[in-house]
């Protein structure tokens, strides 16, 4: 008689059970990728701006819970239309791919980069007055000067503006921190592009 190691019973829990175990499995993928999905920017890699400002506002309540700093630089891309009339949207692409590769290798953990809008970043230091995150921005802005970005056989290097704020007295809320970043980088881009520019009080 030949041996029957498992019973019909046996055999059809097992298959149940992987079954079952499939299912969890896809679902848990189909998790995480609609997660991915929901909350990254599928070009570049760095959070949505919708995400961003899930994230930003829990920061945010617990820099002022327990008085801590929180600082934001604003990037926007120089004359990046440029590189789309001379090398294509393709191109363009792959060089904000490049450019967000670099931002996000530069960060800290705990930093929270997002793509705020075509050729706009925003990141958001915790933990980091004015003087450190004007430094962040610096390194980062000479960081991506120095690049050199094939596009099309050619080598091609790209410039940014920055604009950075932090929270203080003149600046008491989320809405504030990113008016005063925007303000910061909007005369970046009047003083000629290529460069970080602090928010300061005479702003106002
Ligand atoms: P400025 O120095 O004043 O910022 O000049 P600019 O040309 O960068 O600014 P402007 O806002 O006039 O144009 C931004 C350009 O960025 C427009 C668009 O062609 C390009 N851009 C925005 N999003 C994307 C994108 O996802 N892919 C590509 N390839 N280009 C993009
Ligand atoms: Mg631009
Ligand atoms: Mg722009």
């Amino acid at each position: 008689q030949a041996l029957q190691p498992f019973s019909a019973e046996e055999i059809l829990a097992a298959r149940v059970f992987a079954n079952q175990a499939g299912v969890a499995l896809q679902n848990s993928l189909l998790h995480s990728e609609l997660q991915q999905w929901a909350t990254t920017d599928p070009l570049t890699g760095c959070f949505n701006r919708r995400h961003f400002f899930e994230l930003a506002h829990r920061e945010f309540e617990r820099a002022n819970r327990y008085g801590l700093d929180l600082s934001m630089v604003m990037m926007d891309l120089d004359r990046f239309k440029n590189v789309n009339d001379t090398y294509g949207h393709a191109a363009g692409d792959l060089a904000l791919k490049t450019l967000a590769r670099t931002c996000l290798d530069s960060l800290r953990e705990v930093d929270i980069l997002a793509r705020y809008g075509g050729e706009e970043f925003i990141f958001l230091l915790p933990n980091t007055n004015l003087a450190g995150a004007q430094q962040v921005a610096e390194r980062l802005h000479q960081r991506i000067a120095r690049l050199s970005i094939p596009l099309n056989g050619e080598q091609v290097r790209l410039t940014t503006s920055m604009g950075v704020a932090t929270l203080n007295t003149h600046c008491s809320s989320l809405e504030s921190l990113l008016q005063h970043a925007d303000e910061a980088l909007y005369k970046a881009k009047a003083a000629g592009r290529n460069q970080v520019t602090v928010w300061l009080p005479e702003h106002e």
